[in-house]
Formats: structure tokens, C-alpha cells, sequence
């Protein structure tokens, strides 16, 4: 079986699509082999073709005040993106693009098994939930197999419209519950009393992936 580094190495390696031909860096993604939580972006920025490492411009830096105030660490979750390669002038990433990378990211979850996946605007969202719309499911999950995928706006949505900061910081805050929940619904003794785990519960129900196509 593959390593999360041999996956890291192909794609800084990677020819397979139009976006090699002007990266600086490649942005494999960065964190635990184990992590429980994995963050799926857009595609490198700027700043993050320079140093090769996610989410480290300004909307990196929204991202670690979103996870601090959740009371998660970034070095315990994994972060990637859909486009391990910048986009050019940070244009949105082309179909053949997300087609070709998506090998990578596919191998990436296998390996990192995470239980729960933060999707980060419209183009990780669509991997999973299809053609919605995150103005109304964000925040919201879904379980697929036995992982919870979460869907979230995408950091930089709030530096461009600034009420999407409470926004933000709402859903981000359930974080924490979404771990606990899905921590214990692998519990076979699973304590249904605390109000908390069942308020979030009621809140998104088992969601079906079919259920979603509805809003
Ligand atoms: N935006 C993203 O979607 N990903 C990054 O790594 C940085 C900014």
C-alpha cells in the first residue's frame, strides 16, 4: 500500500493537467498520517504556490482563528485542496483540473481515513453533496459510509463579505460536537443522554445522500 508520502511526492511530480506548467510549488496538503478531521479547499493561492503548504495567506489566516476559537489545532487536522497547483490569477479550478487531481485526493482520504471531512466552499462541497447550494446547507453534514462530511463556506467568502464571519465562526464552533458525535456513534454503548451530542443530531438527522438533492 501506498504512503501518504509517496502520494505527496507524485504530485509535486505531477504533468497531468495545464496548472504544472506555472506552479512554483506544489500543495500536497499538510498533517497527521492519523488526523481525524480533514480540510478540502479550493486550490492554492498565491502565497501558497511560494511556500508549498496550504491555507498560509489570508485566508489561512482566518482559517487558524476559525479552528482556535473551535478549539481545534491545525497541527491535528490534515488540510488539503482540490488543486494541488495554483490556478493561475487564482481563477476557479477548470473540470479537467478537478478531473485529473482528483486521484490525489481520493488516495489522500484513503490513507488519512478521517471521520470527518470539512468541505471549504463550492468546489470540495460539490464533490460530495453535489449541485447545492452552500448558502443553504452549510454547516450542515452528511454521513457517507461511516464518515461525516461537513459542509462549510470558504474562509476567504468572509474577507470578502464580512457577515460571513459569524457565520463562519458558528459552524466552525460545531466542530467539536461533530467529533464527539462521531467518535461515539463508533462506541457500541452509545450514551444518548448528553443533550448536546442529541441536539446536533436532531439538528442534521442520518442524513441521506439523496436527501440533500432536495434543498
Ligand atoms: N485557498 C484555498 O482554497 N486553499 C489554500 O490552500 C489557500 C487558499
Amino acid at each position: 500500500m501506498e504512503t501518504l508520502s509517496e502520494v505527496r511526492h507524485q504530485i509535486e511530480r505531477c504533468t497531468d493537467c495545464d496548472l504544472h506548467h506555472s506552479r512554483v510549488k506544489a500543495v500536497p496538503g499538510e498533517g497527521p498520517e492519523n488526523a481525524s478531521i480533514m480540510f478540502i479547499g479550493e486550490g492554492p493561492g498565491f502565497y501558497e504556490n511560494q511556500e508549498g503548504k496550504p491555507f498560509v495567506g489570508q485566508a489561512g489566516k482566518f482559517l487558524d482563528e476559525l479552528l482556535t476559537n473551535a478549539g481545534v489545532k491545525r497541527e491535528e487536522v490534515f488540510i488539503t485542496n482540490v488543486v494541488k497547483c495554483r490556478p493561475p490569477g487564482n481563477r476557479d479550478p477548470q473540470p479537467e483540473e478537478l478531473e485529473a487531481c482528483g486521484k490525489y485526493l481520493d488516495r489522500q482520504i484513503e490513507l488519512i481515513n478521517p471521520k470527518i471531512i470539512v468541505t471549504l466552499g463550492r468546489f470540495s462541497m460539490a464533490k460530495f453533496f453535489g449541485a447545492v447550494k452552500i448558502s443553504q446547507i452549510h454547516g450542515k453534514s452528511k454521513k457517507i459510509g461511516d464518515r461525516l462530511i461537513v459542509a462549510m463556506y470558504h474562509p476567504a467568502a468572509a474577507l470578502h463579505q464580512p457577515a460571513l464571519k459569524n457565520t463562519l465562526l458558528e459552524d466552525f464552533s460545531k466542530l467539536r460536537i461533530y467529533l464527539q458525535n462521531a467518535t461515539e456513534s463508533n462506541k457500541e454503548n452509545r450514551d444518548y443522554s448528553n443533550p448536546k451530542l442529541t441536539e446536533i443530531e436532531n439538528e442534521i438527522g442520518e442524513d441521506k445522500p439523496t436527501q440533500l438533492s432536495l434543498f
